[in-house]
């Protein structure tokens, strides 16, 4: 299957809001597929539609691969129910932003509804890595990136690399 070209920061993609999925078709399923392929091949945990230029709203996680147990998951027209009062705070990478990893505090549980290509409409109370992960490729889908979720002193810390990849 072919691997999908990653789009990078400041590519303006990164920044559109990506539209709904209207039907699971052939062309979809496909797409994620190959959406899990370029994943891991780059290797990374998570990837949102923009990400390779798709401006549709789904996004494939596997937050348990690198341990070696392969645990692949596509998400399609994902919306959050619910978000926990308890926060998590770690530090994410982004494939399309290499090289800055960003603290970021979130919600450390979401209430997920989305689409599966082969179950269906699905709700689930995700939690740990996936709750985590889920929610920065549903950024992605709205055009948000992690260097939005910086404090001001990480961002005047990455000033100059972000500089030097095309963003004063
Ligand atoms: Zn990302």
């Amino acid at each position: 299957m072919p691997l999908l070209p990653i789009l990078h920061f400041p590519d303006p993609r990164l920044r559109r809001p990506a539209l709904p999925v209207e039907a699971v078709s052939d062309e979809i399923r496909q797409l994620a597929a190959d959406m899990l392929d370029t994943m891991y091949a780059a290797p990374g945990r998570g990837l949102a539609g923009p990400q390779v230029g798709v401006m549709l709203r789904l996004f494939v996680i596997d937050v348990t691969w690198k341990e070696g147990t392969p645990d692949p998951r596509i998400f399609i027209n994902p919306e959050i129910l619910d978000a926990s009062d308890a926060m998590h705070t770690g530090t994410e990478g982004c494939l399309s932003i290499p090289g800055i990893p960003v603290e970021v505090t979130r919600p450390a549980e979401v209430t997920l509804r989305w689409i599966d290509p082969d179950s269906g409409q699905r709700t689930e109370r995700l939690t740990g890595d996936a709750a985590i992960c889920a929610q920065h490729e549903l950024d992605h889908l709205n055009g948000r990136l992690i260097i939005d979720l910086m404090d001001e002193g990480a961002r005047l810390a990455a000033s100059p690399v972000l500089a030097a990849m095309g963003c004063a």
